[in-house]
């Protein structure tokens, strides 16, 4: 089996404070991408990994209680910038994924998880109760209990690195996501409920996907953490995060930045 290919793409941003999401930066607005990946699998043909803002969203945010988030959070995401209208000019109908697997369940990431009628989570029980639980930092606009949240698909237990997998240190528990060991989550706790990533062994190496691991590409490079402010948001508010971790050798990180 030929190896997976992983296409970073981004649907829509929206405006925060820069001091709020990186500690130096300037009080004024910026402009965050909505970063997911498409995964061209051999077997399973298009899957996604996140779907960025989607119209639902920006729809939920002209009517209460999306409003709020909107206005915190000001969304930009034009009809071809949609994840959709992007698979469309790639030749993929909204029919061909017949996989999305989220991250966790923020606007940015989730908001176009309508697309497909089947998902798969790699962390399923957590994400359900992310979703179930009503805390603000699991909801997103447009996304109830009984919309895409409720359709998760389980159970994709961790395991122990199986013998003849590829070198996935530092990570000792992973799940085979499609059990070919093609793709791999594994649990990176601390921004959400249930937080998810994923290691991808590509032809020319190991990718790693791991949503909202910083705010901008110079946070993570020089290890500048969010504001106190900004840690409200974050499932765990430890001061000092864990520490990140070095990637195998091959390791090739594919940022998906995004939005709180
Ligand atoms: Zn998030």
């Amino acid at each position: 089996m030929s190896a997976v290919r992983v296409i970073p793409l981004q649907a829509g941003d929206c405006l925060n404070l820069a001091a709020l999401t990186e500690r130096g930066a300037p009080w004024r607005l910026q402009a965050y991408p909505a970063g997911f990946s498409l995964l061209l699998h051999p077997v399973h043909g298009p899957v996604l990994f996140d779907t960025g803002y989607g119209e639902s969203v920006v729809r939920a945010m002209r009517r209460w209680p999306g409003v709020l988030y909107g206005l915190v959070t000001p969304v930009r995401l034009h009809p071809q910038a949609t994840a959709r209208a992007q698979l469309a000019v790639m030749g993929f109908a909204p029919q061909d994924v017949r996989h999305i697997i989220v991250s966790h369940l923020h606007a940015d990431h989730v908001g176009a998880a309508r697309l497909s009628a089947r998902h798969v989570s790699s962390g399923p029980r957590r994400l359900r109760n992310a979703a179930g639980a009503a805390r603000p930092e699991g909801r997103a606009p447009g996304l109830s209990a009984r919309g895409p949240a409720r359709r998760f698909r389980g159970p994709c237990p961790l395991v122990a690195v199986p013998g003849g997998a590829p070198d996935l240190a530092p990570f000792a528990q992973v799940a085979d996501v499609f059990g070919d060991s093609s793709v791999w989550a594994v649990p990176l706790p601390g921004h959400a409920p249930g937080m998810v990533g994923l290691l991808v062994p590509e032809a020319q190496g190991l990718s790693v996907l791991a949503a909202d691991a910083a705010w901008s590409v110079r946070a993570a490079r020089e290890a500048r953490p969010p504001h106190p402010l900004a840690r409200a948001a974050f499932s765990t508010r430890r001061r000092r995060p864990p520490a990140a971790p070095s990637c195998a050798r091959s390791c090739r990180p594919v940022p998906t930045p995004g939005s709180m």
